[in-house]
């Protein structure tokens, strides 16, 4: 349910205070690259927002997760670059938590939950995205575990990450049968991180979310280090990635929701022919179609996010998901436009959101499924059960 218990409205009133005072001073020198988001990363677990949905046992604070995703929208809402970075490394602590040996989780949970190390997970490589079964980065036996050897490329956080999630392919040309999932560590030999090479995985677009890659050169992996054996792997891959689809709609909805507040706000001060412009009908109309479809995304979002704690691999989730995420980044693409348009040439400057949020909508398009690779999971419930897979 997304309605949260008395810890989980104070984690979220948290993470609104964390966003207006830490987050709001800091996005618009982020956004030029002035600045470090990474830094904020130790605050940021200082006020509980990374350990939300892991379990207790292990250091973290066992929300739920409608709380996740309404701490992630909070977040989003002022800067959706930052919102991702640290749900990343939150996502990571969790999966480690869960997945890992007693040691390695013991090993990385309290560094993560204490900001000192940052994570991410890996999957996309520079000639895989969509087509994740196509990954070439190989995980080979040896004596006392496996040797990986690849490229990841567009990840989250990569450029600092030093507790990394990686699928790598365990048999070439066995697609999604082979693929395994391992943990890796940073600061050990045959892990080479990319010095912001020129053109490769840099962006201006929702810079605080540190994108970037790194090759493994003959990585060595021990057994213990093994989270997800082949076979098992690509679908707990997919299994994550519904949960994530709902925050990356939330995600949205806190950006479209930001932007409509500060429009609406600058319509009643600006005047134009002798009345505030939310005098004029025709300027009014696009706030209040902005309005519609986040309450639509925003429903989208609450039963998605149900389906989750419900069942977080089940096939209706899986749809729920994908059709969250779908609308709410078309939603995010179309109102963040037309919401900067109606604040005008002020609309533009970089102490609003507007840009910045344009640039993450069309981010948020892409991570966790690509939107046509939501329209194909969605198109899949709609054949008749007779008809075969593929025309
Ligand atoms: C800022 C950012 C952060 C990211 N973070 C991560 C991360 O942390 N971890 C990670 O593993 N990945 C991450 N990604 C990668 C993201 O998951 C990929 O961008 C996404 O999977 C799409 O892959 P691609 O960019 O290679 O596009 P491609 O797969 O090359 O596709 C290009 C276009 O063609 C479309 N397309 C592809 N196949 C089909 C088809 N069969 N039918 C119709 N259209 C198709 C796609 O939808 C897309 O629009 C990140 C990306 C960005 C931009």
């Amino acid at each position: 349910m997304s309605v949260l218990n008395a810890e989980e409205q104070s984690a979220l009133a948290a993470a609104r205070d964390f966003a207006d005072t830490q987050v709001r001073p800091r996005a618009a020198a982020w956004a030029h690259g002035a600045a470090d988001a990474r830094a904020l990363l130790v605050p940021a677990a200082q006020a509980g927002l990374l350990g939300l949905e892991v379990p207790v046992a292990q250091g973290g604070r066992g929300l739920s997760f409608a709380c996740k995703w309404q701490v992630a929208e909070t977040l989003a809402a002022v800067d959706f670059g930052f919102a991702m970075s640290l749900i990343n490394t939150h996502n990571v602590a969790r999966h480690l938590a869960l997945s890992a040996t007693p040691a390695v989780a013991q090993r990385f949970v309290p560094e993560l939950l204490a900001g000192r190390r940052t994570g991410c997970t890996a999957l996309t490589e520079p000639g895989a995205g969509s087509d994740f079964a196509a990954i070439t980065t190989t995980a080979r036996r040896d004596v006392d575990g496996w040797l990986l050897d690849g490229r990841k490329a567009w990840i989250v956080n990569a450029t600092h990450a030093e507790v990394l999630v990686v699928y790598a392919q365990t048999e070439p040309g066995s697609g999604a049968r082979g693929i395994a999932a391992f943990v890796v560590d940073g600061t050990r030999e045959g892990f080479v991180r990319d010095a912001g090479a020129p053109g490769a995985t840099s962006s201006a677009a929702a810079r605080a979310i540190d994108v970037g890659g790194f090759q493994l050169q003959g990585y060595r992996a021990h057994e213990g280090e093994l989270l997800h054996a082949p076979g098992q792997a690509f679908k707990a891959a997919l299994a994550s990635i519904n949960g994530a689809r709902v925050y990356v709609a939330a995600m949205c909805c806190g950006m479209v929701a930001e932007c409509l507040r500060v429009a609406a706000d600058y319509g009643a001060r600006r005047h134009a022919f002798g009345q505030p412009l939310h005098g004029h009908q025709g300027w009014r109309w696009a706030l209040a179609d902005a309005a519609i479809d986040l309450e639509a995304a925003r429903r989208l979002v609450e039963a998605a996010g149900d389906g989750i704690a419900a069942g977080p691999g089940n096939a209706a989730t899986q749809t729920a998901a994908a059709q969250a995420k779908v609308f709410a980044t078309r939603m995010a693409g179309r109102h963040v436009a037309a919401l900067l348009h109606a604040m005008g040439a002020e609309g533009l400057r970089d102490e609003h959101p507007f840009l910045r949020h344009l640039g993450a909508a069309q981010v948020a398009a892409l991570v966790d499924g690509s939107t046509e690779m939501l329209l194909e999971r969605i198109a899949k419930d709609l054949r008749p059960r007779s008809a075969p897979s593929r025309a």
